[in-house]
C-alpha cells in the first residue's frame, strides 16, 4: 500500500513537473548564464557554448568514422565516443571500476540515463554550489535532468540535488565530469540546491544537507575547506547564481564543514590512542 502511495505521488510529482516547471527550467539555466548585463560573448550563454562544444566534438567523431570503417552503427557510435573520449586524455566511465567511494550518507538514487558516454573526471579540487534560479519552489533532479536532456545535453549536468526537504538525490556519479559550471568541469563535483536563492531562503534541512554533503566530499578527496575550494557558481563563471541568500551563507558553510573535519579527525585520533593504550595492556 506504501509503496503504492508513493508511486502515485511520484507520479502526481513527475505529472506536475512536466507540465508546470519543465520549460521555465531549461529557461532558468539560460537565464541563469544570462544574468548578468556586462556580459560579453565569451560568457554569455554557457548553454550555447556548451552547444559549440558539443558540436566541435561531432565533429571530430565524425572524422574518425570517416578514417575506421564501422562493423555495425552501434559499434561504431560507441567507438567513435570511447576514441574521442580517448582523445581528450579521459577514460569511459566504468561504474564497475571507476564508482567514487560512497558519501557515507543516505542519496537518493536516481539511475538516469545519460545520452552519451560519460567521462571520468581526472581530479577533484573544488565544489561548486548552485541554486535552480527559475522556477523557485522544490525542482527534483528528474525534471532538472529532463530540462537538461531538451538542451541537448547528455543529462543533468549536476552531481546532486538538494530538495527542499534535505532529500539529497543522484544527479551524474559523482566520479565523472559534470556539466554545471563552464570551463570548470573537470576538476570540480556540482551542487544544486534548489529554490531561487535571490527571492527564497535556503530550508534549515537544504544547508544540514549540504553541510553534511560538502564534509564528505571535502573528506573524499582530501580537499581543504575554504574560498577557494567551496565556492558559489558566481565565483567561476559569470551569473548571479547560486542566489544572494544562499551565497552570503557559504562562509559559514565553510567553518561548519571544517569544524566537522576537525570532529572527525580529532575522534579517529581519540579511538586510536584508545586502541593502543587497550593492546599496550598487559
Ligand atoms: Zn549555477
Amino acid at each position: 500500500m506504501k509503496s503504492f502511495m508513493k508511486f502515485v505521488f511520484v507520479l502526481t510529482t513527475a505529472v506536475a513537473v512536466s507540465v508546470f516547471s519543465l520549460p521555465s527550467v531549461s529557461a532558468s539555466e539560460q537565464a541563469e548564464a544570462v544574468q548578468s548585463q556586462d556580459q560579453t560573448a565569451a560568457v554569455q550563454n554557457a548553454s550555447s557554448k556548451e552547444q559549440v562544444k558539443k558540436k566541435k566534438t561531432k565533429k571530430s567523431k565524425k572524422k574518425a568514422a570517416q578514417v575506421r570503417p564501422a562493423t555495425s552503427t552501434e559499434k561504431a557510435d560507441t567507438y567513435q565516443k570511447g576514441q574521442a573520449a580517448h582523445d581528450d586524455g579521459l577514460s569511459v566511465y566504468n561504474p564497475e571500476k571507476d564508482a567514487a567511494p560512497s558519501e557515507g550518507l543516505v542519496i537518493e538514487e536516481t539511475n538516469f540515463h545519460f545520452t552519451e558516454p560519460l567521462l571520468v573526471r581526472p581530479r577533484t579540487d573544488m565544489i561548486v554550489i548552485h541554486h535552480v534560479g527559475i522556477p523557485d519552489g522544490d525542482t527534483p533532479a528528474a525534471a532538472i535532468h529532463r530540462a537538461h536532456l531538451a538542451n541537448g545535453w547528455a543529462g543533468i549536468g549536476y552531481h546532486y540535488v538538494i530538495r527542499k526537504n534535505g532529500v539529497i538525490e543522484r544527479g551524474r556519479p559523482l566520479a565523472v565530469v559534470g556539466a554545471h559550471a563552464y570551463g570548470e568541469n573537470y576538476h570540480t563535483v556540482g551542487i544544486n540546491v534548489t529554490g531561487n536563492f535571490d527571492k527564497e531562503v535556503p530550508t534549515d534541512a537544504q544547508m544540514k544537507s549540504l553541510t553534511e554533503l560538502v564534509t564528505a566530499l571535502c573528506r573524499i578527496y582530501h580537499i581543504d575547506p575554504g574560498p577557494a575550494t567551496i565556492v558559489g557558481h558566481r565565483d567561476v563563471n559569470s551569473t548571479d547564481c547560486p542566489g544572494k541568500n544562499l551565497y552570503r551563507l557559504l562562509p559559514q558553510l565553510r567553518d561548519d564543514v571544517e569544524l566537522n573535519i576537525y570532529a572527525e579527525k580529532l575522534k579517529g585520533t581519540h579511538l586510536l590512542k584508545l586502541k593502543k593504550y587497550e593492546t599496550e595492556k598487559p
